[in-house]
């Protein structure tokens, strides 16, 4: 597993869980853990996995040093989901509270995923 390097230098576990719904706000929440990941800020984890109830999986979230998780909207779907797995320890993100709204059929932009990343970025250290 990937270790990140917080600001003090000393490498971490950081696990980024995005709900991955259909909504364009879940579109944000998927390419904003992405784009984290990409730049070596965080590995993303699969929420869908942790709802299979895959035991290696539950293990590995249990034992990161930092599990972040953005959902789209107030349903918090992949917040439930760690929290039905037991993984009581992580910092949740939500794209609506940062002024976004949920609209069916629209597509996320570049700007929308960037202050977002922005967001998350702030529940990394
Ligand atoms: S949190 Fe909201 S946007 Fe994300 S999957 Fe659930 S209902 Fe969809």
């Amino acid at each position: 597993m990937c270790k990140c390097r917080d600001d003090r230098g000393e490498k971490k576990t950081v696990l980024l869980y995005a709900c991955s719904g259909g909504a364009n706000v879940a579109e944000i929440a998927d390419r904003a853990a992405r784009d984290l990941m990409a730049e070596g800020k965080g590995v993303m984890f699969c929420a869908a996995g942790l709802g299979a109830e895959i035991d290696s999986m539950i293990e590995t979230a249990k034992a990161a040093d930092l599990n972040v998780v953005i959902d789209g909207c107030p349903m918090d779907c992949a917040r439930k989901i760690l929290d039905k797995a037991g993984v009581a320890s992580y910092r949740a993100v939500r794209v609506t509270d940062e002024g976004f709204e949920k609209v069916k059929g629209e597509r996320a932009t570049n700007d929308q995923v960037r202050k977002i990343k922005v967001r998350v970025e702030q529940e990394l250290y």
